[in-house]
């Protein structure tokens, strides 16, 4: 799956990068009712030997400082300073990118995340299959490639997302510790860590290939800035130099909080006013926010269950069963 071949050519589809080079182009998806779908991307060939990076933005196309990062490191990035592969794919989800889509786009709806199958569906009428088109392309053409992968989120229009880092431990030790030090040496201070559980009683699935993931969520709400552009283009940096793909040593602080993540939901809908913010440190029986009916009335308030800081606040228009808050609990601190 991974060539590990020092060739003197890089190539995804018909895009060709020689070592020592960077090159621009396009991956071809799909074919639509009016045009081909492509999407944009940047190879770089290194020209030490060293590994197959991926770092992609706008898996959702309304998250805008991870892909600002990315496009400053493909301006900047220099392939004789470089050892291995990068690919660069700043806007994955060009058509939610364009419409200004939250979380699915305007072709089918769909959550390019929940789409990584292994052949696209086949159906009868109704929406495009354009979501499955895209994430079954951009796995066989470029993250299969990859043996490390940045991918870069951040709070959509509605959420307001504490800006951090996120992995997820799959049970394997000695591979979540190094993808542990990953996040870490990405250089921010949160770092959020799920954990895959494997439910009781399901038929064992058989796990497809994914490149060690690291994570970002830089900012949200539909905004883009520069401060938080350049602290993910340094991260992207720490990285490269964490894989040994640049020279130097990754610029971090001393200390980095680790959390685990957990959801509140509403029972009631309404209009969500919240008394905190992302980031903020909260206690068990905090009341942290209240729903309202549109008839003025308080129908429920949201009590925290537990110690924590705020990772996400979500849309004020609640129907019932939403959530409100992703907590980060039992926080600990790490070297
Ligand atoms: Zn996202």
């Amino acid at each position: 799956m991974i060539d590990r071949l020092l060739s003197k050519i890089f190539k995804i589809q018909n895009v060709e990068c020689p070592i020592g080079q960077k090159v621009h182009g396009f991956l071809t998806v799909h074919e639509t009712p009016a045009y081909v779908h492509q999407v944009p991307f940047t190879l770089v060939y290194g020209v030490g030997e060293g590994p197959i990076l991926l770092i992609n933005g706008g898996e959702h196309g309304s998250e805008y400082n991870g892909p600002a990062g990315c496009l400053k490191l493909i301006d900047t990035i220099d392939p004789s300073k470089i050892n291995g592969k990068v690919i660069l794919v700043p806007m994955v989800n060009t058509l939610a990118f364009e419409y200004r889509w939250m979380h699915g786009n305007p072709a089918d709806y769909r959550d390019l995340t929940g789409c990584y199958v292994d052949e696209v569906p086949k159906g009868g009428s109704g929406p495009p299959k354009h979501s499955y088109q895209l994430a079954v392309t951009f796995y066989k053409e470029i993250i299969s490639k990859a043996e490390y992968r940045l991918n870069l989120h951040g709070g959509d229009i509605e959420e307001d997302l504490l800006t951090g880092t996120m992995y997820t431990r799959i049970g394997d030790e000695a591979r979540d510790s190094l993808n542990l030090a990953m996040a870490r040496d990405f250089g921010w201070e949160w770092i959020r860590e799920s954990i895959r559980r494997t439910q009781a009683n399901a038929p064992p699935r058989p796990q497809r290939y994914m490149p060690m993931t690291v994570g970002t969520e830089a900012g949200g709400m539909g905004r883009c800035q520069s401060d938080l552009a350049d602290m993910v283009l340094k991260g992207c940096f720490n990285t490269l130099k964490h894989l040994k793909m640049m020279d130097g040593e990754p610029d971090k602080p001393k200390i980095a909080k680790v959390f685990n993540p957990y959801h509140i939901y509403c029972s009631r809908g309404g209009l969500f006013i919240s008394h905190v913010k992302a980031g903020d440190l909260i206690k068990e029986r905090d009341v942290l926010g209240e729903v309202r009916n549109l008839n003025g009335k308080i129908v429920e308030e949201i009590i925290a269950p537990t110690d924590g800081i705020i990772h996400m606040v979500t849309s004020p228009a609640l129907w019932e069963g939403d959530v409100t808050y992703e907590i980060g609990k039992d926080i600990r601190e790490i070297e």
